[in-house]
């Protein structure tokens, strides 16, 4: 229905950009329900009850109540006039934006998966649709005679003097004082309490603060990406610049452009509770802190966050991919940092690509987009080839700080002693940053002591009990875990098999194994070992932050973690311990993610004044992928990937779409997953591979078989999986996960 002046307005109090379409009192409407299932379901929306569209509703639904989204108005000729239930609340919030919706249904038909579970991703705070509660807080009282006034009271009294009532924590924390000095006065009466909604307050972000003093270069890009917020119309800019180049500080000004035409900015980045460094620029550039989204929440902080981004209070939201999802009113930029990250990808659930679908949303409202990376993902290197995507360069690190000098060790010269990892060359490397009061890094991509553990005596080796992998040996935790089920046990006394005692080898190395290397060799360090395991969330990442800063930890040994867009000036050594660990597998971006992964490492590598330098231990030296990495020839690398590409047609010169089977009867998925592929379809420039046993042919104790579907670039994949599955029923022991787009091919 196309909003007219009769039925298209917004209400006092609506947040900027809203546009209520109203519904005829009466009318049959079509409500979205965030279950999976195939559609939209038919109510009537009572006489007394005025809605718009995209209004959240309360339906009946059997003999439950749920929220939803008035979807659009329904036909005469769907539900029976006496079968049809009604519409029974309609939540106070502004209405699902029209680019949300649409966004939903393209997501939903991109993937194929059913729009309902594309819309719960939208609707993630079932508490953001109670009632809004209330909390205590407290406000200047009238005078009270005999109070002694200390002076953390006299301070609370000062920061309450301004009329508003704040909650205890907030007038402390103004105050400098602990919650319980503020709760003493109010029982002295020199405090007044009162009940306000429990809404989170948000200070406005300020763009009129001064930014950096951007290079010309940095002052080229910040214009052309404040342009495009000002144009206010869909297009999409790629910062690709090197590590430490001034990509934020450049994007910085494309959200104080938006902010200073009063819109709201989704600023999306792969890890964001270990971005604390981030957060903090942030907030001393624009003088307040943007909200939050992200999955170490608590429901208090989802349920305020949300409802502030519904109600346009929220100016700035930073979060991972879910961000994506929430309902703003009145978007005006979206910045994806490290655009080339796969963290982008979920997996779970519905298995989308919120890098790609940040294109899709930027597209629907008709606002700008802002990639950042210092290794572009080949699909956006290809986009700004073709010049769909503006492509601005930062060739140079800011204020002269030089590239760190690479080195290539080829670990079958330079070898290792027996039942280690760190070749001389590194070893002496270590020694020498170690003893100029410097930091390094080990970086090795493996959690855990060891990646396998096997019985010397009859060679048995310990797997996980629910997937087809190895358990992995953890000392510091005493534990075996699988990284893929998470699956936890003791190390067990005697070989499950033999029954021999103190029969276990490890075999490789983990973290804790090489940590325990390094800090036999030098005692004298100061060693860290950092996980997902050690620094889970912002506190830890910011303590992690904190002790680098003060040089408290001058030996860092880390997986992929510590590859993030961590800053310090003293960290002059990065080791690389394995750089061909990413390289097995047979992966179709295993060589792009490994450059992309030693390459974010490197760049922790002489950040500041100190020249830093990178060493590389690996096999094959000759490698495209390593000499790139030696010589900083990013753009051949880019270029040697892409001809591959082209001449396998696998994307972005191709299509892909993975089909995974699995179920606890191993049978039952081999004869789907055989089934499937007798009806694969053939055709020009359609090709099935499989089925086939996936690597992890048992995960979670489902068995896996896959099949893999390529077309060539100007095939819909969506339309070959749809009439190839129209008439497959798939049995009930049975599940199918499709994934289109795919990058984990486990
Ligand atoms: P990138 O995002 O490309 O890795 P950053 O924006 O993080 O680069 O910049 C790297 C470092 O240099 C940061 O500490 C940043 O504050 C600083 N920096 C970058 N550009 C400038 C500038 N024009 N003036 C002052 N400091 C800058
Ligand atoms: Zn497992």
């Amino acid at each position: 229905m196309p909003p007219t002046a009769a039925n298209s307005a917004s209400q006092p109090g609506d947040p900027p950009g809203t546009q209520r379409v109203m519904v005829d009192a009466g009318a049959r409407v079509k409500v979205l329900l965030p279950l999976p299932l195939a559609g939209a379901y038919d109510y009537r929306l009572p006489f007394d009850l005025p809605a718009e569209i995209g209004a959240f509703v309360t339906v009946p639904l059997g003999n439950r109540r749920v929220n939803g989204v008035i979807w659009g108005p329904a036909g005469e000729d769907g539900v029976a006039e006496d079968k049809l239930r009604e519409v029974i609340g309609v939540h106070p919030l502004p209405p699902l934006p029209a680019a949300n919706r649409a966004f939903v249904d393209w997501l939903s038909g991109y993937y194929l998966a059913a729009p309902g579970a594309v819309l719960r991703m939208a609707m993630s705070v079932p508490a953001a649709f109670e009632p809004p509660r209330t909390r205590t807080a407290y406000r200047r009282g009238t005078p009270v005679e005999g109070v002694k006034l200390t002076a953390a009271r006299q301070r609370v009294l000062e920061a309450a003097d301004d009329g508003f009532a704040l909650p205890a924590s907030e007038l402390a924390r103004q105050a400098g004082v602990s919650s319980s000095v503020v709760k003493g006065l109010a029982g002295l009466g020199a405090l007044e309490t009162v009940q306000i909604p429990d809404e989170g307050r948000w200070r406005m972000p300020d763009p009129a603060l001064p930014g950096a003093d951007l290079s010309a270069a940095q002052r080229e890009a910040a214009d052309a990406v404040s342009k495009a917020v000002e144009e206010d119309d869909f297009s999409v800019t790629l910062l690709d610049g090197v590590t430490g180049s001034g990509k934020t500080e450049v994007y910085f000004e494309a959200i104080a452009a938006a902010l200073a035409a009063g819109r709201q900015v989704l600023v999306m980045l792969p890890e964001i509770a270990l971005s604390s460094q981030w957060l903090g620029r942030f907030e001393r550039r624009f003088g307040a802190a943007p909200a939050e989204w992200h999955s170490d929440l608590t429901q208090t902080q989802r349920r305020r966050t949300w409802r502030g981004v519904a109600e346009g209070r929220v100016r700035v939201v930073v979060g991972a991919r879910s961000a994506l999802h929430l309902p703003y009113p009145d978007l005006g930029l979206i910045v994806v940092d490290e655009e080339h990250e796969t963290a982008f990808k979920q997996e779970d659930g519905v298995a989308y690509h919120a890098r790609d679908m940040a294109v899709v949303r930027a597209r629907l409202a008709g606002i700008p987009l802002v990639l950042a990376s210092a290794t572009p993902s080949l699909e956006s290197h290809v986009n700004a080839l073709d010049g769909k995507y503006c492509a601005m360069h930062l060739p140079q690190r800011h204020g002269g700080a030089s590239m760190p000098d690479v080195q290539l060790i080829d670990i079958t010269k330079d070898k290792p002693g027996r039942q280690q990892w760190l070749s001389p060359s590194l070893q002496k490397a270590l020694r020498e940053t170690l003893d100029a009061g410097q930091q390094a890094l080990l970086f090795l991509n493996r959690r855990g002591y060891a990646p396998l553990t096997l019985c010397r005596t009859c060679g048995h080796r310990l797997a996980c009990p629910n997937c087809s992998t190895w358990l992995v040996e953890h000392r510091f935790t005493r534990s075996l875990q699988c990284h893929h089920c998470g699956y936890t046990g003791r190390m067990p006394q005697n070989c499950p098999s033999c029954d021999d005692a103190e029969s276990f080898a490890a075999c490789g190395p983990g973290v804790e194994r090489l940590w325990e290397e390094a800090t036999a060799l030098f005692p004298d360090a100061r060693g860290e070992v950092v996980t997902s395991a050690t620094v889970h969330g912002p506190l830890q990442a910011a303590a992690y932050v904190k002790r680098m800063a003060n040089l408290e930890t001058n030996l860092v040994i880390g997986t992929q973690i510590v590859a993030k867009g961590y800053h310090f000036p003293m960290l002059t050594l990065v080791g690389v311990v394995d750089a061909d660990l990413g390289l097995n597998g047979g992966d179709l971006r295993a060589a792009e993610r490994t450059y992309q992964l030693l390459h974010q490492v490197a760049g922790r590598a002489g950040r500041e004044g100190h020249p830093g330098r990178v060493m590389i231990q690996t096999a094959s030296p000759q490698a495209p992928v390593m000499q790139a990495l030696a010589r900083h020839d990013r753009d051949g690398f880019l270029r040697s990937e892409l001809d591959l590409r082209e001449q396998t047609a696998f994307p972005p010169f191709g299509r892909l779409a993975a089909l995974i089977v699995s179920s606890r009867d191993e049978e039952a998925a081999d004869r789907a997953a055989r089934l499937l592929g007798r009806t694969a379809p053939r055709g020009a420039g359609v090709e099935v591979y499989g089925p086939a046993p996936a690597p992890l042919s048992l995960l979670r104790g489902r068995y896996r078989r896959r099949l893999l579907l390529k077309t060539g670039r100007e095939i819909s994949v969506q339309k070959v999986l749809r009439d190839w599955l129209k008439d497959f029923q798939v049995p009930s022991q049975v599940r199918l996960q499709l994934d289109i787009d795919p990058y984990s091919f486990l």
